[in-house]
């Protein structure tokens, strides 16, 4: 295969037949979306929030863009801003991993830490402060950028389905964060499937099941407020899973099936899992591994 540049090999991820055993010989099937040149789900993101950014006339040749963070989202910005030469500034909680916060830097963006305790809304105040003193800056701000789910309907639905190629499609799992991947993947695949099971993974410490919010290990995923983008694409199920169970998935992908996940892929297996059970026999689901356990490798993932 040759490719003109690295931003063409966003997207068309692998969708991997999981060989894991389930109780009633259900099968779930995973994107593996660490096959991005970015290394997550997020490329697909970046490379949307600065070319709508652009076609809209929010973003120009001088534009600095500022986004909050956890990290994937932050490198696929980066990675799409190198594209149109556009200085980035990354407002990045400090609990996130170190790897995430030296590829952004690695790719040219000035990364600006947060205090953890202020969690990812004092990340959005930062940045929406810091526009603001600037003249000529743009906040894509995924948490509420209609590009955020519009681009995971437009890509990454359509390629599930083409990669199942007619198979009956039973169940949907994916987690939540900005809640983007989830909203419009489940609208891009209810509008084939009407009778799909939607479900939302969080880890324990997120709200949608109503619990109180708290610190957990599980990266990328859990809320702190319900996504915008839920009012239009309401999950049938969430599943609430404990670091514990999540960090158990992401050990047995790597021991067992050769598969390096980080530990929000662990939780969307688990989840995954718990409902198979509740599917009848024989049932199919797809779920998303966004990115790779190897940007986790200096918080311990495989010590966990
Ligand atoms: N897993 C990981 C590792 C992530 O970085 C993200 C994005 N924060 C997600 C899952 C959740 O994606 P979304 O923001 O689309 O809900």
């Amino acid at each position: 295969m040759l490719v003109k540049n690295v931003y063409e090999l966003i997207g068309h991820t692998p969708l991997l037949k999981l060989p894991v055993p389930t109780p009633n010989n259900s099968q779930i099937y995973a994107k593996l979306e660490m096959f991005n040149p970015g290394g997550s789900i997020k490329d697909r993101l970046g490379m949307s929030l600065i070319e709508n950014g652009i076609k809209q006339g929010q973003i120009n040749m001088g534009t600095t863009i500022i986004e909050p963070t956890a990290g994937n989202t932050g490198i696929g910005v980066a990675l799409a801003a190198q594209k149109y030469k556009l200085p980035v500034i990354l407002v990045v909680p400090e609990k996130f991993s170190f790897e995430k916060q030296t590829l952004m830097a690695a790719l040219g963006a000035k990364v600006i830490n947060t205090p953890s305790i202020d969690g990812i809304k004092g990340a959005i105040a930062k940045a929406k402060q810091l526009a603001a003193e600037m003249t000529n800056a743009f906040v894509p701000l995924q948490f509420e950028n209609q590009s955020n789910p519009d681009v995971y309907e437009r890509t990454l639905a359509p390629e599930i389905l083409a990669d199942l190629d007619n198979l009956q499609l039973d169940a949907l799992v994916a987690g939540a964060g900005s809640g983007g991947t989830f909203a419009g993947t489940a609208k891009g695949l209810k509008a084939v499937y009407p009778d799909l099971l939607t479900t939302v993974v969080e880890p324990e410490g997120s709200i949608l099941n109503g619990g109180t919010p708290h610190a957990h290990l599980t990266e990328g995923i859990g809320v702190e407020f319900i996504p915008p983008f839920f009012k239009t694409v309401k999950p049938d199920r969430v599943k609430t899973i404990s670091d514990e169970a999540a960090f158990k998935q992401v050990h047995a992908l790597a021991k067992y099936y050769g598969l390096f996940v980080g530990s929000s892929s662990g939780a969307a297996l688990a989840a995954s899992l718990e409902l198979a059970q509740e599917l009848p026999d024989g049932s199919n689901i797809v779920t998303i591994f966004p990115d790779s356990s190897e940007r986790y490798l200096s918080e311990n993932i495989y010590q966990k």
